[in-house]
């Protein structure tokens, strides 16, 4: 139960209850922390939240499995006028429905003992001594340690970025009169559409013969108008599904941008207040996923503050990951045509399971260099004059 207010120091506050913020919960709540400390969750909604589907993959090692509301293990790829499909063996992609995530969180967060819900805007962080503040439209509050997710890091605006795009879209849920899906079968990019404001494609994953989500989705610096996307998804549903307007109906819309940038983002707003999810810098810059990467630093963290350490300041990728990031964001920024020719031979060339791998950044060094042989590399030569300043300090 919301209960009310009777505390103002909690051992820790978790301000932002979205996917970060709730699967930090989630894991504290399942450690054996859970029943020795105070936690304040603070968001401007505590209600389930209907407007997300996370998508991810994984090798069978998810830690909720329970609420996966539907897994593919056939993907295709479209591009140039020719389509790759493939049964994954060791992956299989997964999507979750914000709504149940959220309502199974908040519902064990009500009924814990240990945990303080508040509904209230956050306005801002302070360090305090050994621990530090938030402050909201409701009170100010102190913990020993602060994990947020609601506000851009404190050095946002003076922090050095050379690529800004976005990947943004607008899905449509969609129920058909007729069969016409195999729920087995997902579409994970279809790059055979026109390509208008930069690299574009659309996104179908059916959960039934007769229902989908499908997205409009590009990656590029400008947000488009809602009619150019939708316009966009009525096209590809007509031409390729030839499904008219009347024959299907709309269920739920999603909108999303999250972005794609060689940014830096900072571990801590302020000392002893981390920055967590898409503000913390989770969102893996050339795809947008971000969901699994929120699962590995919470479970880190909390596997960090159930040996009594602090959580520790980390870049999320590897270098030479953030490299390959830095390469390909610049191509996807100034070569449209040739990003969608490296998509296809990305591909046309490599088992999705490799490629699915190498995006979840487990790859081997060999096994990254076979991917990049695969690749036309004048592209990829062209990236690295354009980021040396970048690749060649590290930064
Ligand atoms: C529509 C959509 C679909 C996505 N799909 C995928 C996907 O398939 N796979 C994937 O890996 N990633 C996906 N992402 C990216 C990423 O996983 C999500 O954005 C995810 O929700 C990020 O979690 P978060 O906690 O950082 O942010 P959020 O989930 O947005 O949570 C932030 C929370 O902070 C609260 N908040 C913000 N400001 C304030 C304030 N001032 N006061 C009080 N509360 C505040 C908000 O109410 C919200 O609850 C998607 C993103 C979107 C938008």
């Amino acid at each position: 139960m919301d209960r009310p207010m009777n505390q103002q120091h909690y051992d820790i506050i978790i301000a932002g209850a979205g996917a970060a913020g709730l699967t930090l919960l989630y894991y504290l709540l399942k450690s054996r922390l859970h029943s020795q400390i105070s936690v304040l969750l603070i968001d401007q909604s505590l209600q389930p939240d209907p407007s997300k589907t996370w998508c991810f993959w994984d090798h069978s090692s998810f830690d909720i499995p329970e609420i996966i509301y539907h897994s593919w293990n056939h993907l295709t790829v479209s591009a140039l006028g020719e389509s790759y499909s493939e049964d994954l063996l060791m992956n299989k992609y997964h999507c979750i429905r914000s709504i149940d995530y959220s309502g199974m969180i908040l519902q064990e967060a009500r009924k814990s003992e240990s945990v303080t819900l508040l509904k209230a805007e956050i306005r801002g962080f302070a360090s305090a001594g050994s621990g530090a503040t938030v402050e909201t439209s409701e009170g100010t509050f102190s913990a020993g340690m602060i994990f947020q997710s609601a506000l851009k890091p404190s050095d946002f605006s003076t922090s050095k970025v050379d690529v800004s795009l976005l990947q943004h879209f607008v899905g449509w849920e969609i129920e058909c009169r007729e069969d016409l899906f195999d729920p087995n079968k997902a579409i994970l990019m279809d790059f055979d559409i026109e390509q208008l404001n930069g690299v574009t494609f659309m996104y179908l994953l059916p959960f039934s013969e007769r229902s989908a989500l499908i997205e409009h989705t590009l990656f590029s610096a400008e947000i488009l108008d809602q009619e150019q996307y939708e316009e966009a998804i009525r096209d590809y549903l007509s031409k390729r599904f030839h499904l008219t307007p009347g024959s299907y109906f709309i269920r739920r819309k999603e909108f999303g941008a999250i972005p794609m940038e060689d940014r830096v983002y900072s571990s801590f707003y302020c000392p002893n207040v981390m920055n967590l999810g898409i503000v913390g810098g989770l969102a893996k810059p050339t795809t947008g996923y971000t969901f699994k990467r929120i699962h590995n630093r919470c479970k880190s963290i909390v596997r960090h503050l159930e040996e009594g350490k602090m959580p520790e300041e980390k870049r999320e990728s590897q270098y030479r990951f953030r490299v390959y990031d830095m390469m390909l964001l610049s191509i996807l920024k100034n070569e449209t045509k040739n990003s969608i020719q490296i998509f296809h031979d990305l591909f046309e060339k490599n088992s999705f399971d490799r490629i699915l791998d190498f995006l979840d950044e487990k790859t081997t060094i060999p096994q990254e260099l076979s991917i990049f042989s695969s690749l036309p590399y004048l592209p990829f030569f062209r990236s690295i004059y354009r980021m040396k300043h970048r690749i060649f300090t590290g930064a």
